[in-house]
């Protein structure tokens, strides 16, 4: 019991002659608390910062992306430029949707929707573009006609062919040739000819659109 008691006794004597540095030290555990609390909560501050700006990220990236969407037809589509289907590229009767011309065979005014490139039985016949022959008719009123089909729903025709040296099938380069100019009932008063047609969304269209400026 005496010994309990002298213990509070030193104690209490302990706390009176360090009352002062006791008040000092618990003031810099307060304080030294308040000051981890703050970090921590500017911690977790930041870390919500950081959660936050990542979960914006996708949102920011997405705008991009959807500009990108808008951007990607224009600039992701290939241009496509037709060279002239024939050697000598003089065209002797031009488009017309329009306007009407006189169709020297039946000697009406109609429209034209292709263009027509005069020459003899031996000048070749060739692909405009990469693509794949689609068709070979053999048509009474149009000759031989060869429909190839291209990218971009594009369709290249040529009628009133004489010869044709390509399949149904066939896989054809620009340049390629893939037959030679002949005649036809229909546009029987053009003589040896090649009759062109350019078909995009299944709609003839001017061939002009698309052969080069050189091919013009
Ligand atoms: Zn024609």
């Amino acid at each position: 019991m005496g010994s309990k008691n002298s213990f509070w006794k030193k104690t209490k004597e302990f706390i009176k002659r360090n009352s002062y540095a006791l008040v000092i030290s618990f003031c810099v555990l307060v304080a030294f608390s308040v000051i981890t609390t703050l970090s921590v909560a500017d911690l977790y501050k930041d870390n919500n910062k950081v959660a936050s700006t990542t979960q914006n990220q996708p949102e920011d990236s997405s705008k991009p992306e959807e500009d990108g969407k808008d951007v990607a037809p224009t600039s992701g589509e290939t241009v496509i430029i037709f060279d002239c289907p024939v050697e000598n590229c003089n065209e002797s009767k031009e488009y017309a949707e329009d306007m009407v011309l006189e169709d020297k065979t039946s000697g009406v005014w109609k429209t034209h929707q292709g263009i027509d490139y005069a020459g003899t039985s031996e000048d070749k016949v060739f692909s405009v573009y990469d693509g794949t022959v689609e068709s070979v008719e053999d048509s009474m009123m149009d000759g031989k006609i060869i429909t190839i089909k291209h990218v971009g729903n594009l369709k290249t025709i040529y009628k009133s062919l004489g010869e044709v040296c390509v399949n149904e099938g066939d896989s054809v380069k620009k340049g390629e040739e893939i037959g030679k100019m002949g005649t036809s009932t229909n546009e029987q008063a053009e003589g040896v000819h090649l009759h062109f047609e350019v078909e995009k969304d299944g709609k003839l269209v001017d061939p002009d659109d698309y052969l080069a400026t050189s091919a013009k």
